[in-house]
């Protein structure tokens, strides 16, 4: 393939972001017009609408914190906006902005037009957050070839050009969010066995505790509750992540920022000193959780004793030593006697975003095909008459897929079902179902309850997007939706409203 034609690979992060290409059949970073190799996913209006990304944003997180966005991954596939003068900015709009940023960037650095990408996402995203994914994508101006699994993408760079033939565990940890993958790997054969992870364990919830233990000692020395003033917390945050970070390489760190506030007696500065053990204990809780995530993500599936022989470390915050720690003697406890590599000779920052370009240079036919078999993350389904989840799709399902069930109508003479799209929550947990959406199958013939034959029809694409149809089978009445159109959905609970509920058959 010649250089006209290439393929980048983007790693949209929670924290930073940044993009990679195959060069001379190796994956290479795109520098981008600072010289950096990963940019801030942080979005700056400034007054006179212009818009900075990148680092310049972020140079303004404490100046100009209301017009500065921050983290915007972890609120995509929401309905929410971001009000910013007399306008309004949705995740997806603002994800464009940084992925417009590194079209830009990446197409100054190769000296090409860039049109083709592969995007990765966290594999727990759930259909409306990967929809929202792509549709930033093609808002930036790209054709997105693949939404790519985080951890794939981490092992695909770790297995590509080694020849691995190992059982992997691949304990992803960033800014925002925990994803363990369990997987074997074999010559050019990847397989998924088991996802899990939380969307509530991440480098932000670190770096918040870590300022609340800096809040704490101010308050003991000054009496004074600086979280109520939203310049200081900034700017506590800011250095709570840089005390963080150091204290993955020095056991002792300290947190000075002059003129944090003042009383009548003067100014004050905020002095505090924190050590890697104190730091430890304030994350204990997070890494315990992290311990029983592993423990259920190993749970799903019946391994032998001495089954998982490799760790791979993805995402910023596996460079905190009580992180790996932690990983390593849980596997070797779950796991029993047998040895363990464990990776971590490719930058953990880049690692994601290599992985993407390896799957875009096999795209682009510049690199050796390899297979590769994904699995759902989440149990999908629709709502029964009596609200319960009927499972379609269950979690753990090699995809592309399509699979089908048979429903009929749960009254007499109804005219009509509605099919609510459900999906489980990130940890499997019933009572955390996603709407997904609704739709209507209207036009059934008068009949007696149970009568109808109504098929729900699932299917899964390559993005990890789904497909739903229903179909009269007595009529032929099709139904096709695409989540991605929301123009079909329906609002409110139809289940108060009677007579469209469905039965299982
Ligand atoms: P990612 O989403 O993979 O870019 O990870 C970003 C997160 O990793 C942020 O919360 C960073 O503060 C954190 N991080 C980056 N480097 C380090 C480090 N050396 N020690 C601890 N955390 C780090």
């Amino acid at each position: 393939m010649g250089k006209n034609n290439i393929i980048i690979g983007i790693d949209l992060g929670t924290t930073n972001s940044l993009a990679a290409y195959i060069n001379n059949g190796k994956p290479e970073i795109i520098i981008n017009e600072r010289g950096n190799r990963i940019t801030p996913s942080v979005v700056n209006f400034k007054k006179d609408d212009s818009v900075l990304i990148g680092e310049l944003a972020k140079n303004q997180q404490i100046v100009n914190s209301e017009a500065t966005i921050t983290n915007i991954k972890t609120n995509m596939g929401q309905d929410i906006q971001f009000p910013i003068g007399e306008r309004s900015y949705t995740p997806v709009e603002l994800s464009a902005l940084i992925l417009r940023k590194i079209k830009i960037y990446s197409e100054k650095y190769l000296g090409i037009p860039i049109k083709n990408a592969v995007i990765t996402v966290p594999a727990y995203f759930n259909d409306n957050q990967r929809q929202a994914t792509l549709k930033a994508g093609i808002l930036a101006g790209f054709n997105v070839l693949k939404l790519l699994n985080e951890p794939i993408a981490a092992a695909l760079a770790y297995g590509v050009g080694r020849k691995l033939d190992e059982h992997i565990l691949i304990f992803d940890l960033g800014g925002g969010t925990l994803d363990i993958t369990l997987m074997d790997y074999k010559k050019n054969l990847f397989r998924v066995l088991a996802t899990g992870g939380s969307t509530s364990i991440g480098g932000i919830n670190f770096d918040k505790a870590l300022s609340d233990f800096v809040l704490h000692e101010f308050q003991k020395q000054y009496s004074i509750n600086l979280k109520e003033d939203p310049i200081a917390y900034q700017q506590i945050l800011i250095h709570a992540e840089k005390a963080k970070i150091d204290l993955s390489s020095v056991e002792e760190t300290r947190i000075f920022i002059p003129y944090i506030t003042a009383t009548e007696k003067g100014p004050i500065h905020l002095d505090v000193t924190i050590t890697r053990n104190k730091f430890e204990s304030i994350i204990n809780e997070y890494l315990k959780s992290t311990e029983k995530l592993i423990e259920e993500t190993f749970n799903q599936f019946k391994l032998n004793s001495s089954w998982m022989n490799s760790i791979i470390f993805a995402g910023g915050s596996t460079r905190i030593p009580s992180v790996e720690r932690t990983v390593v003697s849980t596997i070797k406890r779950l796991n029993g006697k047998g040895k363990i590599n464990v990776y971590h000779d490719i930058n953990p920052d880049e690692v994601v975003a290599e992985g993407a370009a390896i799957l875009a240079g096999i795209l682009s036919g510049e690199l050796e095909e390899i297979e590769f078999y994904d699995i759902t993350s989440h149990d999908l389904g629709i709502e029964d008459n009596n609200g319960s989840f009927i499972t379609i799709i269950p979690k753990g399902t090699s995809y592309p897929c399509e699979n089908v069930k048979l429903f009929t109508t749960a009254e007499d003479n109804q005219e009509e079902v509605i099919i609510h799209v459900l999906q489980s929550g990130v940890n499997g947990n019933e009572r955390e179902y996603v709407s997904l959406g609704k739709f209507r199958l209207s036009n059934i013939a008068h009949a007696k309850a149970g009568e109808p034959n109504i098929d729900v029809r699932f299917s899964i694409d390559r993005h990890e997007i789904m497909n739903v149809s229903a179909v009269n089978l007595d009529t032929g009445t099709i139904k096709k939706v695409s989540i991605s159109g929301k123009d079909w959905l329906l609002t409110g609970d139809f289940r108060e409203r009677r007579g469209r509920g469905l039965k299982i058959i």
